[in-house]
């Protein structure tokens, strides 16, 4: 089944269709052995008790070289390890393991399959997806609301109203961009210094993984930084702020038709909105839980790992106007 890389029809040459399209896979020579194998990491904090603040923090690996909907099932998931305290692991010593784990399995493990001969598959970590504040953690470097805060660029922002802000760099918007070397880098002048380097505080035990690139292999939080950060800002803007030179209001009725006339695929399960109907309900900040729809549908969008978007505004592609102004509801 693991073959099925090789065997899925492409609907287009230049397209990004799953993961095993995109640049940080191919570029594991490797990986075009059908023996050799990738995963995708995942980790993040679920707290167990509403009255106190001890969480977990479960590891999990996904096989890119499932089909689609063999690997997203719970048995095809592998489940690492997990953390259980009353604090945020402390990633230096929660993440030695699985990087030790991770560098053996690349060197190759025996499979035996039953009724075949046994060979060697070497098994590569590709990328890592986490909402914006484990990546920090992943990363050891500054939250998104820090100076240096975007783990895909070097920009400092500016620190004004008791609130870090990145202005957009019209000569620059997505750069200078961070690099998997420079990253390292910016980690060893971090610990000998005891300050943070651009944003870096110091080592992360991803970055000793061969072929794992800590800046490029990590996904943007789509949800997060993208639709509850940057779209709802927009909507804000666009709908809600009267007065305000970005206000369209008067021309909802062009955008409902718009929405309305929008065809999802069939991945995502709620269809858009118009503005008019329920602009109301979009006051409360509860609504914007119906954004949470999108990153479900778009998973393999994120997952196809372009040349990755990074954190800021600019770095994205929500920045277009007219993109992801999408309203839910049940299909
Ligand atoms: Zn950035």
């Amino acid at each position: 089944m693991v073959r099925n890389r090789f065997q899925r029809t492409r609907l287009g040459q230049d397209t990004y269709e799953d993961i095993t399209d995109g640049l940080q896979y191919k570029k594991i020579e490797a990986l075009k052995n059908p023996n050799n194998m990738s995963l995708l990491m995942n980790t993040d904090g679920v707290r167990v008790f509403k009255s106190s603040n001890y969480g977990i923090w479960p590891v999990y690996f996904t096989v890119n070289e499932l089909p689609y909907n063999q690997r997203t099932k719970r048995e095809n998931c592998i489940f690492a390890g997990v953390w259980f305290g009353v604090l945020k692991p402390p990633m230096i010593a929660f993440l030695e393991p699985f990087a030790e784990a991770l560098a053996n399995l690349q060197r190759g493990i025996e499979v035996q399959p039953p009724n075949e001969e046994s060979y060697i598959a070497k098994v590569f970590l590709v990328g890592c997806t986490a909402d914006m504040q484990a990546k920090a953690l992943l990363i050891n470097m500054k939250q998104h609301n820090g100076k240096c805060g975007c783990p895909k660029c070097l920009q400092e922002g500016t620190h004004a109203g008791h609130k870090q802000q990145y202005p957009f760099q019209t000569a620059n918007p997505k750069g200078p961009k961070r690099t998997h070397e420079e990253a390292r880098a910016h980690a060893e002048a971090a610990l000998a210094s005891s300050k943070d380097v651009f944003g870096i505080k110091g080592a992360s035990w991803l970055t000793t993984i061969p072929h794992f690139d800590i800046i490029e292999g990590m996904a943007i939080d789509y949800m997060q930084g993208t639709l509850l950060g940057v779209t709802k800002r927009l909507i804000h803007f666009w709908f809600f702020d009267k007065n305000g030179e970005w206000y369209c209001g008067e021309s909802k009725l062009a955008v409902d038709n718009m929405l309305e006339s929008i065809k999802p695929p069939m991945e995502v399960h709620r269809m858009p909105r118009s503005i008019s109907s329920h602009l109301p309900h979009w006051k409360a900040d509860a609504s914007c839980l119906h954004h949470t729809e999108i990153p479900r549908g778009h998973q393999r969008v994120l997952s196809a790992w372009n040349s990755s978007p990074g954190l800021h505004p600019q770095d994205m592609e929500a920045e277009k106007p007219g993109r992801n102004i999408w309203l839910y509801s049940d299909r």
